[in-house]
């Protein structure tokens, strides 16, 4: 989706901007300030592929730097855009209205690793894979699994409050962080939560705070809760005739018994996507297939497959396969390599990350299925089942001018949809500038103005990533 254009914010004049950068080369040091056009292009893009350049880049490396950096830029009135690896799908770390980057990629400590009190106290910079390895020596794993996990940061982790897979189980981010330490515009230093799993006094800041993409405050530090690692895995690959079976199957999943820890779905073009690699052979009858993955205890793992075969076996399906642990791995990398295989098929693709009460889910994608006819756009449908969040893969091609101008139209009603089955514009991604047009059909106008003067007090001048979340106008 083409982004709101955001109005630009006007460029300080050189000798005000060169103050600035001089005053942080002395707060920090030279080597940490970057100004040359080709460094400033390495930190203009994103996943969007979109492109703003920064008017500099500042390249953190302490929670002191960081509270330097905004002090001094919050009284030059310059805007500041927090970055970890950017990774991100929305747009939310490119400097839209100009401004200066400020990376957080060299705070990538990983500070503490408590097994007694099971938490990670880790800086944002640490990419989360990394945390994974680690942790893994110790029996332990964060649970929030983003498919971006060898490249992604905790820190953009938080601010989106990321997911993956697993979140049928575990749930996302915001279920996993004890506290924060975090830096507001100003340069003062806010500490939320703690090291406890309970703690009731006074409001959740660190739930405020993560998922707010940035806006409210910069992560320096964050105390994570971990979880054991799962002694035992097994996946079940199973395959429909149609998607109606497919959707109804999730449902039994879920409306019954313990939940899986996760359930992904892929459509008919999803599928062919995957015959087409050669990594996974599959019945040219089967129109939609399901993982499901199940973890837990090694003594309890058949108990737990019984249970979900049993289900299963209420409904009709084609094929069913338990695959051993080398079968799974190769699953699952043809599961993740869908994404990139995706960008290679079409010149663009814009990929939707809306989300619906499992329930609606058959409603859902049959509704996707009919736009995808009317408006002769190609998409292509895969996910995350066991939570309702399905990517909606718009397959198109910029030079083809008919097909582009119906975009928009067939976003606004894939939207529409979305709302009308009780669903959200967002899963995963998160708003930034691509879905901030939108914002205002699915947030009441109250809860649009509190969250609107939740940025003001922490953020009064509107100068941390401006231009993300908040819509400029409403598209009737
Ligand atoms: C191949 C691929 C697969 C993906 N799969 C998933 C997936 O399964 N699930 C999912 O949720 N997402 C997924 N994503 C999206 C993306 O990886 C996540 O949103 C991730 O959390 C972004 O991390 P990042 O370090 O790249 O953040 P960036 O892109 O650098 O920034 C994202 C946002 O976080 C803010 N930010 C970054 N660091 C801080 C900080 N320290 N303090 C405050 N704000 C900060 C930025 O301002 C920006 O708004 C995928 C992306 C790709 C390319």
């Amino acid at each position: 989706m083409n982004p709101s254009l955001p109005s630009p914010r006007p460029v300080p004049d050189a000798e005000h901007f060169a103050r600035l950068l001089e005053r942080l080369r002395h707060a920090l040091s030279a080597e940490q300030v970057l100004q040359s056009v080709a460094e400033r292009e390495v930190y203009a893009w994103d996943n969007t592929g979109s492109r703003f350049p920064p008017w500099a880049v500042v390249l953190a490396e302490s929670s002191a730097d960081v509270q330097e950096t905004l002090r001094l830029c919050h009284e030059a009135q310059v805007a500041v855009i927090p970055r970890g690896a950017g990774t991100g799908n929305v747009g939310g770390a490119l400097a839209v209205q100009g401004g200066i980057v400020l990376s957080l990629q060299r705070m990538n400590r990983i500070v503490e690793v408590s097994r007694e009190d099971r938490l990670a106290v880790v800086e944002p910079g640490v990419v989360h894979g990394q945390l994974q390895a680690q942790l893994k020596n110790e029996g332990l794993f964060w649970p929030p699994d983003p498919s971006s996990s060898r490249s992604c940061s905790l820190g953009g982790n938080l601010a989106m409050c990321a997911a993956g897979a697993n979140a049928v189980r575990y749930g996302v981010t915001r279920d996993w962080v004890l506290g924060l330490q975090a830096v507001l515009m100003d340069g003062s230093l806010l500490t939320t939560g703690g090291r406890t799993t309970k703690g009731v006094v006074g409001y959740d800041l660190t739930g405020l705070l993560i998922g707010s993409e940035g806006t409210l405050a910069v992560v320096t530090q964050a105390t994570l809760k971990l979880a054991p690692l799962p002694e035992s895995r097994r996946l079940l690959r199973v395959l429909f005739a149609s998607v109606e079976e497919a959707t109804q199957a999730v449902c039994l999943l879920m409306a019954e018994g313990e939940a899986p820890t996760a359930i992904e779905f892929l459509d008919a073009s999803a599928l062919d996507l995957l015959r087409r690699s050669g990594a996974v052979l599959l019945p040219e009858q089967g129109k939609a297939l399901l993982l499901i993955e199940l973890s837990g205890s090694a003594a309890g793992m058949e108990s737990q497959v019984a249970a979900v075969l049993a289900r299963l076996q209420r409904l009709s399906c084609l094929e069913l396969l338990q695959a051993g642990p080398e079968e799974a791995s190769t699953i699952w990398a043809a599961r993740y390599a869908l994404s990139p295989t995706l960008k290679k098929l079409a010149p663009k693709r814009i990929n939707e990350d809306v989300v619906v009460p499992v329930s609606r889910l058959p409603e859902l994608l049959a509704g996707v299925e009919e736009l995808s006819k009317e408006y002769a756009i190609p998409i292509v449908n895969f996910g995350h089942a066991g939570n309702g969040n399905i990517h909606v893969n718009l397959l198109v091609d910029p030079a083809h001018a008919e097909q582009m101008a119906v975009v928009e139209p067939l976003l606004a009603r894939l939207f529409r949809l979305v709302l009308s089955l009780q669903g959200s514009l967002s899963g995963e991604h998160g708003v930034g500038m691509q879905k901030k047009p939108y914002v205002a059909w699915e947030l009441d106008p109250l809860s649009l103005r509190i969250q609107q003067q939740l940025k003001a007090l922490f953020d009064p001048l509107g100068l941390l990533n401006p231009g993300k979340i908040f819509p400029d106008s409403v598209p009737q």
